[in-house]
């Protein structure tokens, strides 16, 4: 009997989504013989859960209409899979959760130009919670799926284990184990941006780009640093990094020691770098009572 699977979208960007369909001619073979999509509003329309083997989470919580609906969802689901850093952790969308909710609402409605009255805060369209939280706040989670998007191979690995109910691969190591850049050691004073292209060879740190694959979990085939992007750390902490007690000490000692600069340059540079060290590494500090066996 084929796995009914489900893939809703909550407060996210509808990237995790869509990386379904990124799965391509292996998605259609999938569906073919072994799965069958229940509930995915990109896709089908459908408005209740059946019951559903294996549900896949993409965003944070921000409404408490997605809380009950995830709520609805966790009884219905066998498995649940919180996929991507939206869900796992908050995100790109907890950045909000730096601002007042009155500070949002007076930012992104003095921006938009419509006839007739705007949401408020106090006529909000929904009802918002206070902070965006990640799903594992208001239910269980059985698998953590990392990443912004989770890459493709990883979502594919876990998709075909849990069909064939095996539990799915875990990518334990770090980014730099899947980078081809040749590490030089090259003491190189870490910046932000350098205004010019890296050398394609070498390691970005090795470079002064603040390239974070060297405490981030694996799995994505190094695709951001082979392309010249440094590695904003997407895929959360490295199971090395996530047992430390001092996350964010070991961050930095990491670093400062890779880079031959002193860790309170390296701190300066990092308190700069919100996205990857608010919607990822330290969200995953607070939540680190997690089993890192989950993590995918
Ligand atoms: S994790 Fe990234 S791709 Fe997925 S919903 Fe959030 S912002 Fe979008
Ligand atoms: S630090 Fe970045 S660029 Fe250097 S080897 Fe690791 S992933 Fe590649
Ligand atoms: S290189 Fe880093 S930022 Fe890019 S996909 Fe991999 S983990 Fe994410």
């Amino acid at each position: 009997m084929k796995k009914r699977i489900s893939n809703i979208w909550f407060t996210g960007c509808g990237g995790c989504t869509h990386t379904f369909l990124d799965l391509g001619e292996g998605l259609f073979s999938l569906m073919d013989k072994d799965v069958e999509f229940v509930y995915y509003p990109l896709l089908i329309d459908k408005r209740e859960f059946e019951e559903i083997d294996i549900a896949f989470v993409e965003g944070g919580i921000r409404r408490k209409d997605e809380e009950r609906t995830l709520r609805k969802l966790r009884k219905k689901a066998t498995t649940l899979v919180a996929c991507g850093m939206c869900a796992v952790d908050g995100g790109v969308s907890s950045l909000g959760n730096l601002y007042s909710l009155k500070e949002l609402y007076d930012t992104i409605m003095s921006r938009v130009e419509a006839i007739g009255k705007l949401p408020s805060l106090e006529k909000p369209m929904f009802e918002l919670t206070e902070l965006l939280e990640p799903i594992d706040f208001y239910v269980d989670v059985d698998y953590y799926l990392r990443g912004c998007p989770p890459p493709q191979p990883v979502l594919g690995n876990v998709l075909s284990s849990l069909t064939e109910e095996r539990e799915p691969n875990r990518f334990t190591s770090i980014v730099c184990h899947e980078c081809s850049r040749k590490i030089i050691g090259r003491k190189t004073p870490l910046s932000r941006g350098l205004g010019r292209a890296p050398d394609p060879g070498v390691c970005l740190l090795d470079q002064g780009y603040l390239c974070l694959g060297s405490i981030t979990r694996n799995g994505c085939g190094a695709v951001c640093t082979l392309s010249g992007m440094p590695c904003i750390g997407c895929r959360g902490p490295s199971d090395y990094l996530y047992k430390r007690d001092d996350l964010s000490g070991t961050v930095v000692r990491i670093l400062s020691a890779r880079m031959g600069q002193a860790e309170k340059k390296v701190e300066e540079v990092l308190g700069d770098v919100i996205f990857a060290f608010y919607s990822s590494i330290f969200r995953g500090e607070i939540s680190r009572t997690r089993e890192i066996s989950k993590f995918i």
